[in-house]
């Protein structure tokens, strides 16, 4: 038997198998992808199907086919598929068997050993039937390890100090959160906290009820008890959470959904990223809390943490990261593809213990941010020159992402668009690495959509395109080498204007014209007012004249175009807005 140890992680949606091969982890493909469905059938004429085969007719045969085995591991159940029934363990043991035969294949080896990760909160006899599986598989199991272990692993193995890793772990139907102390000698879960029927699975149900509602509202039918436009409802609400991950609108385009209908029925809907974001509200909320449970199981607080790592195929959702950044203060590790992390973290497990040196999962990221300008608040301000994100640092390369963002004037029939790269929130403070100018846009009310989406590649070339939406008219440009280290004569500029702020605030000493000035005051002076018009309501008496005294004065001082009164009456205005929100 071969000394050769694999590392499998064995999930409930998906598994996965690796190797360490010249000290780093490998993910090893499993019929053409790196993902196995962790999904068993029996087909028609009685043959055996495992992973994406198996995946694809549970739809149509339920009953001939099982997936989620992992939810039953240490049950005393037999799981009827066709007419015959298994134990948990014999299904674990078929995808197990799958995973092997794979990695033989790929090693040109035959494998006889492997490290098996398992969930922290697995009992003794979920992880007994777990090592149960792997024998049937063929495989002796050296060593069960936690899933947040073996994703620490994955982002530590070079650390020299002891670490605390906070694991957020969102898969297709579980959600799992642990505090990880990862040092030099051993690696340990302090505390670990979650739901077991919580997941990206949730994410796609919210898609498909308000699809169901659009088609019962807008075409006056239910799908509901069709299963094959459920089937297909169901693909498509998967693929539209995905697409908003990277793009702030998605569409659904199905067309004749239901052909027997007279006329069919063709689906066609768009969903915003905001839509979307509210519609699984609910379920961030619950993850967070579970974060506060498991913090406080460990007896230590959001700031004992010193690494955030991101694992499972949901945590690539925008707004799960935005909500860990702003909960914990700092951005959540996302370099190891988190659907990979954790077999490549049993995989540097597996090597440890045959003996072998192990360095670090290898991954191209971007060493910086990427991202436009637009008007929006700094310290309780409007300010027009809020830097927005794009493409967040350390996110791996190749990748492209897209935001909207909307037209000011009624009638705006051009946008420019500057590129910035760094990390500050004030765009002005970061580096301007190219611009341009969208004309032509549609004679239309403010609040035209501009889409902006940046394609950056392994070269380092970032595309930037801008798009009007409605009309599809676009412009781009392509700048080299942006993951380049900027020269420093440019550090240092950037440097010199963040010492010569003035609290942060938009007071510069640099060169503006007086063009920028001044259309800077006017837009300053517009967003100003539509903000106090919302306080009025709320504003007391007193606070409401003096607000109206002061919004004439902005109102009459734009009019006579008059700068100096502008900036008075303006600087006036945000006082009283600043005391009146405080
Ligand atoms: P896992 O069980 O870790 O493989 O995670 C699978 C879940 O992640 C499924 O619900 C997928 O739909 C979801 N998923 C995969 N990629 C993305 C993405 N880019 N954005 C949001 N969810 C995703």
């Amino acid at each position: 038997m071969s000394d050769i140890i694999i590392g499998i992680d064995l999930g409930t949606t998906n598994s996965e198998v690796a190797v360490l091969r010249d000290g780093r982890p490998q993910v090893l493909e499993v019929d053409g992808s790196r993902i196995l469905p962790s999904i068993v059938g029996i087909a028609d004429d009685g043959t055996l199907l495992v992973g994406q085969a198996a995946r694809n007719q549970y739809a149509l045969y339920p009953e001939r086919t099982i997936r989620s085995v992992k939810r039953r591991m240490g049950e005393d159940v037999r799981l009827s598929m066709g007419d015959q029934s298994y134990t948990p363990q014999e299904i674990s043991a078929l995808i197990l068997k799958r995973l092997k035969r794979a990695a033989e294949e790929q090693l040109g080896a035959a494998v006889g050993k492997a490290v098996i990760t398992v969930p922290a909160y697995f009992s003794d006899a979920q992880r007994q039937a777990t090592r149960n599986a792997g024998e049937l598989a063929g495989l002796e199991v050296v060593r069960i390890i936690n899933e947040p272990t073996a994703a620490a692993l994955a982002y530590e193995v070079d650390a020299q100090q002891a670490r605390t890793i906070l694991v957020y772990d969102l898969g297709g139907g579980t959600f799992d959160c642990s505090v990880v102390r990862a040092g030099s000698e051993i690696t340990e879960v302090l505390a670990s906290h979650g739901n077991n029927h919580l997941g990206g699975d949730d994410f796609d149900a919210k898609l498909i009820e308000h699809v169901v509602d659009h088609l019962k509202e807008q075409h006056d039918c239910d799908p509901s008890q069709e299963p094959a436009a459920m089937a297909r409802i169901m693909r498509a609400c998967e693929a539209a959470k995905i697409a908003l991950s990277d793009a702030p609108y998605a569409r659904i385009d199905e067309e004749y959904l239901l052909p027997e209908r007279n006329p069919p029925v063709n689906l066609s809907l768009e969903i915003s990223r905001i839509d979307y974001e509210a519609m699984i509200e609910g379920y961030l909320d619950e993850t967070l809390e579970a974060v506060h449970t498991a913090l406080k199981g460990a007896e230590l607080t959001v700031t004992d943490i010193d690494e955030v790592v991101l694992v499972g195929g949901a945590t690539r959702t925008p707004a799960i990261q935005q909500r860990l950044e702003e909960m914990l203060g700092m951005q959540p590790r996302a370099e190891v593809d988190p659907d990979l992390c954790v077999a490549a973290g049993a995989a540097i497990q597996a090597g440890v213990m045959a003996g072998q040196s192990t360095s670090a999962v290898l991954v191209d990221v971007t060493p910086y941010t990427f991202g436009t300008s637009a008007l929006g608040e700094m310290n309780g301000m409007p300010y027009p020159y809020c830097f927005v994100p794009v493409i967040r640092k350390n996110t791996p390369i190749p990748t492209s992402k897209s935001e909207a963002f909307y037209t000011m004037v009624d009638g705006q029939e051009a946008v420019d668009v500057r590129i910035y790269q760094g990390e500050d929130r004030d765009a002005l403070n970061n580096t301007e690495i190219g611009s341009f100018r969208i004309e032509g846009l549609s004679d239309v009310p403010a609040g035209n959509v501009i889409l902006m989406r940046c394609d950056l590649d392994l070269d380092g070339i970032l595309k930037v395109t801008a798009l009007e939406k409605r009309t599809g008219l676009e412009k781009h440009i392509e700048i080299d080498n942006a993951t380049a280290r900027f020269e420093s004569q440019e550090l240092d500029a950037a440097k010199q204007r963040l010492a010569t702020l003035i609290d942060g605030d938009a007071e510069r000493v640099e060169d503006v014209d007086a063009d920028t000035e001044q259309h800077r005051e006017q837009v300053r002076a517009k967003a100003l007012l539509d903000k106090a018009e919302r306080l009025l309501e709320s504003a007391s008496a007193e606070d409401q004249e003096d607000l109206i005294d002061l919004v004439e004065a902005v109102r009459d001082a734009l009019e006579a175009a008059d700068m100096e009164g502008l900036k008075r009456a303006t600087d006036a205005l945000s006082d009283l807005i600043y005391y009146l929100e405080t």
